[in-house]
């Protein structure tokens, strides 16, 4: 048998563990462009690099792998080009670009076909008032660059507030300022992409969130009719193909009563796909590291409906969470600090009644 490649993740967060947790079985070793030593990924093998992103920390990362990815869309993609230049990267940078700049993600959408919400540029106060007249209030302006988990924004409701939106976030660049959508709910589609273009799709997860950050997906979302579906895939495979993207692609969207919106998208595995680990038969992990290694993809099947509850700034009483049937506690081997994502825990049941017994019982132990 031909010896497996070493794979090297730019990144050595919670995600960059659980891919080389999904590795490890398949005996493929992996390395970390992470300069925290104590990164929730150092323990499944070596974190390279340094924060000056000196030549021989990444000189040693291109010598620890044979073929990379990356865990995260905010990495500098001067570094990234600078290991493509010798070794594959997946999924590849065009894909990492569009992903970081919301000017280019939704301009993207736009020319694909897809759905987003109404939208304008702004790079000046001026804009920002032209903005408010053309979409009308309220309106959700974002930075165009790394935003995460809400961070960044600013919900503009009364045209007096323009000056504290232009205080608060005129100086982080350029801004993008959307019509602000009354949407039923959020989901999200994950889907992974071989080099051949073969395309396997997670179902769709139906996502909660709390002060901007993921609280809880439940697998699959609930009352999803056959166009919705059909939507969805639609776009994430219009997205994977234009993007020649090897790897997992995650397409945040908006369920309205117009249909499905886009709001953003990752190039990576995403944390409402950490379900999928024990909830369906190929996680998003093992699938990611399949694809980019060029191995065939695994069923993206969920037998039992799951749902996956983030643990944030405060750890549970481990043991109450292991006494749930069925529980499966991940921690990431964080210190706590508010707004911290710290772990998750999945739980699956045959019915979706009895899911929603196991997620109160766990709730109530978050
Ligand atoms: P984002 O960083 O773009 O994913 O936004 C974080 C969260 O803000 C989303 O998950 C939504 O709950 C909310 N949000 C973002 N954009 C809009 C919008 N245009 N209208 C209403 N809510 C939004």
């Amino acid at each position: 048998m031909k010896p497996l490649p070493r794979l090297g993740i730019f990144g050595g967060g919670q995600l960059g563990r659980m891919l080389a947790m999904a590795a490890l079985p398949l005996d493929v070793r992996c390395s970390f462009y992470e300069p925290a030593a104590a990164a929730p990924a150092a323990v499944l093998g070596p974190c390279l690099g340094d924060a000056r992103h000196s030549p021989a920390g990444l000189a040693d990362f291109l010598a620890s792998a044979d073929v990379f990815t990356y865990e995260f869309e905010n990495i500098d993609v001067a570094l990234v080009e600078a290991i493509a230049a010798h070794k594959p990267v997946y999924p590849g940078i065009v894909s990492l670009q569009k992903a970081q700049h919301r000017l280019a993600e939704k301009s993207l959408f736009g020319e694909l076909g897809i759905p987003t919400p109404a939208w304008r540029p702004v790079h000046s106060r001026e804009d920002l008032e032209q903005a408010a007249g053309a979409l009308g209030l309220p309106m959700v302006v974002k930075t165009a660059t790394m935003g995460y988990d809400g961070k960044g924004q600013f919900v503009l409701r009364h045209s007096d507030e323009l000056d504290a939106c232009w205080d608060a976030l005129g100086g982080q660049g350029s801004l993008i300022a959307e019509s602000f959508v009354a949407f039923r709910r959020e989901l999200s589609i994950i889907a992974v992409r071989a080099h051949d273009g073969q395309t396997v799709i997670y179902p769709l997860s139906e996502n909660r969130h709390q002060q901007g950050i993921l609280s809880i997906s439940r697998v699959p979302a609930a009352a999803v009719t056959a166009a919705t579906l059909e939507q969805a895939q639609t776009y994430i495979r219009r997205l994977l193909d234009h993007l020649q993207h090897v790897g997992a692609l995650t397409l945040e969207l908006f369920d309205t009563e117009q249909g499905l919106l886009a709001n953003e998208m990752a190039p990576r595995v995403h944390n409402s796909g950490h379900w999928s680990i024990e909830g369906a038969e190929c996680s998003q992990f093992e699938n990611h590291v399949r694809a980019v290694l060029g191995l065939p993809l695994g069923s993206t099947a969920c037998p039992r409906p799951t749902a996956m509850l983030n643990i944030i700034g405060r750890h549970p009483d481990r043991d109450k969470v292991l006494a749930v049937t069925g529980a499966h506690l991940h921690l990431y081997g964080k210190t706590a600090r508010p707004g911290r994502k710290l772990g998750h825990i999945t739980v699956s049941a045959d019915d979706p009644q009895t899911l929603e017994g196991k997620v109160a019982q766990l709730q109530a132990l978050l």
